[in-house]
């Protein structure tokens, strides 16, 4: 690992031998478009006074790094403490991500966004930042989706936003992504492709990944002023990948700072109901990207399952599959009951509803604080509030609301 590691991807948008433009030839201009685009404004002081404005203004920031004492004892070991996300409006992280690009899709004059979403959290951040910058937007989501997240897709809706379905093959995430590209490819001249997670052809893993890591620059600054000293390990949880990579890529050169992704491993790893990518899965190419896939023998998609609808996705960014193969990171996986278990704890002792993506973070940094020692520090990225999944609960805890 070497500091110009920290300067990845490479020109055409490599991290080692992940990531890529695998995208029909129509796109390719507007790939390069957008690159263009998001080059000179990353070089702009302007632009990036008004995204950091819009952040403390608008999002809130920054949000706090809170010290979990009562989370911590369970642990016994070590100290966590919460990044929290959770407060960030709309209740996680995506909007970093919404409000950057849909900064930067008004810089370049297109005036329709699309964006895809699954569970319909990235869909309501794109609908957020749309509305506030008055631009139109139209989200593709499967119809199947729509069924399960209907308060979403009102949430959407009173947005301003337009909620399109999708009916081809399984009906969810990766479907309403592949309309989303469809879309983009008719559509090129005046669309922008609001994308959300580190995941799709260069440059979106780049680029969402600087949106995002606002979080790790604030949790830098937040820790060495309070604790005057680094953490030693990052833990955060892995759908797309874009929360944690957030988090870890201002700490990549300092080599003492662990990395802990953690993967929804569902029903169990050895269940085929999981969607645990870089655990459990090959190489491959999906949505414009080669990275880790969940994929069968002769290279087809595989269903996913996670109680957490944000973890639910067969790919990961290609950034993360380079952190597994340099070691840089190493990635764990947490199944729906201890993930339960993590949610449950931190209602319980802190007063905090975790989304159930991060109670997957909260449930593995509780195991690991046991066996370390007492001076050493976790940083969590709490990367949203549960009130979006309080449904999901009660209806595995048998509970009719
Ligand atoms: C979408 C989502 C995730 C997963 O997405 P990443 O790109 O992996 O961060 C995690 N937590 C919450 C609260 C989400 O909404």
């Amino acid at each position: 690992m070497t500091a110009k590691d920290s300067q990845l991807p490479n020109q055409r948008g490599y991290f080692g031998p992940f990531g890529g433009k695998f995208v029909p030839e129509t796109l390719m201009p507007a790939l390069r478009e957008l690159e263009q685009a998001y080059l000179m404004a990353q070089a702009d002081p302007e632009f990036q006074r008004e995204f950091q404005r819009l952040c403390r203004d608008y999002i809130g920031r920054p949000t706090p790094l809170y010290p979990a004492q009562r989370l911590s004892a369970k642990g016994g070991g070590a100290a966590i403490l919460l990044k929290r996300e959770d407060l960030a409006h709309t209740g996680a992280h995506k909007i970093n991500n919404a409000l950057g690009q849909g900064l930067l899709a008004k810089r370049m004059g297109k005036t329709r966004i699309i964006a895809e979403t699954g569970a319909g959290q990235h869909g309501v951040a794109a609908a957020t930042a749309c509305a506030m910058l008055n631009l139109d937007c139209i989200v593709y989501m499967g119809d199947e989706d729509i069924q399960r997240q209907s308060l979403n897709v009102f949430r959407m809706k009173l947005l301003g936003a337009e909620v399109r379905p999708v009916h081809s093959g399984s009906r969810t995430l990766k479907d309403a992504i592949n309309e989303a590209i469809r879309d983009w490819v008719t559509n090129v001249r005046d669309t922008y492709y609001l994308l959300g997670s580190v995941v799709g052809p260069h440059p979106y893993p780049t680029m969402i990944r600087n949106f995002q890591s606002i979080i790790g620059r604030e949790t830098r600054e937040q820790i060495m002023e309070g604790y005057h000293r680094l953490p030693d390990y990052l833990v955060a949880c892995v759908g797309g990948g874009s929360n944690a990579i957030g988090l870890f890529h201002p700490f990549f050169a300092d080599k003492n700072v662990k990395f802990i992704g953690v993967e929804a491993a569902g029903r169990g790893l050895d269940t085929m109901e999981h969607a645990a990518s870089l655990a459990a899965g090959r190489t491959g190419v999906l949505h414009g990207t080669r990275s880790y896939l969940l994929q069968d023998k002769s290279g087809q998609i595989l269903e996913t399952h996670s109680l957490a609808p944000g973890l639910d996705y067969p790919g990961v960014g290609p950034e993360h599959s380079y952190y597994k193969e340099t070691g840089r990171a190493s990635y764990v996986a947490v199944t729906d009951s201890q993930a339960l278990e993590g949610f449950q704890l931190l209602c319980t002792t802190e007063g905090i509803v975790p989304a159930l993506e991060s109670a997957h973070a909260v449930y593995y940094a509780v195991k690991l604080a046991a066996g370390l020692s007492r001076d050493q520090l976790i940083v969590v990225n709490l990367s949203g509030r549960g009130d979006k999944d309080l449904d999901i609960v009660a209806g595995v805890l048998g509970i009719e609301l």
